[in-house]
């Protein structure tokens, strides 16, 4: 059971290679396959775990096959393809520095924006164009209301440490982003939940986001 015999890509595959994973973690050995499937999912999994990889690579894999919509050209409004949650700056400049490395040479872009930095920078990087968003839910809630991010497009949605953002308090800016998602018909939107504990708000958040979803433990 290794990353070669999993059919991601080329590009993607290779970078697996480069970056020396040779043997999925557990979280990924159970959470890649079901991704890949195209179902929605709910996992548990702590720090450590090799969630990042876990949600990346089938984002990246996903876009990297297409199937995916035109999105407008020559609109200041950014349209990203998927979106990484994430409870703070320190967690989302991680995920984006190892988004980058997955996404070496795929055509797929990585930009991420978090709160407590000047966001003229951050805009800069988004106008250069975005496929994946990892974003902190504060600053991912003012660039919607300055109209600089649609999220009319987003094809693959993914929570991490759920629990914490919760925790923060981000639950009304995490519903408001996710209702600027089109509701699109089952199916349509991936979703990914990780969190590494349940209590009932995070129960009923993936009631709320998810649809017909996977639970898992690992
Ligand atoms: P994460 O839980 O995603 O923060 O990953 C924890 C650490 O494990 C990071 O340094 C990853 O680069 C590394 N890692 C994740 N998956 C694998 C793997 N399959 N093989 C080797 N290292 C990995």
């Amino acid at each position: 059971n290794t990353f070669a015999e999993i059919d991601l890509g080329d590009a993607l595959n290779l970078n697996i290679r480069r970056c020396k994973y040779v043997k999925p973690t557990p979280v990924q050995r159970y959470t890649i396959p079901i991704s890949l499937a195209g179902r929605d999912l709910m996992a548990c999994a702590q720090t450590g775990s090799g969630k990042t990889a876990a949600f990346c690579f089938p984002i990246i894999s996903g876009i990297m096959r297409g199937h995916l919509p035109q999105r407008p050209r020559g609109s200041r409004t950014v349209f990203p393809l998927a979106l990484i949650l994430s409870p703070t700056r320190e967690l989302s400049v991680q995920i984006h520095e190892e988004a980058k490395k997955f996404a070496y040479q795929t055509g797929v872009r990585a930009v991420v924006v978090y709160g407590g930095a000047p966001i003229n920078q951050q805009l800069r990087e988004l106008e250069r164009g975005v496929d994946i968003l990892v974003a902190t839910p504060g600053r991912l809630v003012d660039l919607l209301e300055r109209a600089k991010v649609s999220l009319q497009m987003i094809r693959y949605l993914a929570l991490d440490e759920a629990d914490r953002m919760l925790d923060m308090g981000f639950e009304p800016q995490i519903r408001k982003i996710v209702e600027q998602m089109d509701m699109p018909p089952p199916g349509e939107r991936q979703t990914m939940l990780f969190s590494a504990t349940f209590p009932r708000e995070i129960q009923r958040m993936a009631s709320d986001f998810l649809s017909n979803y996977i639970f898992l433990t690992v």
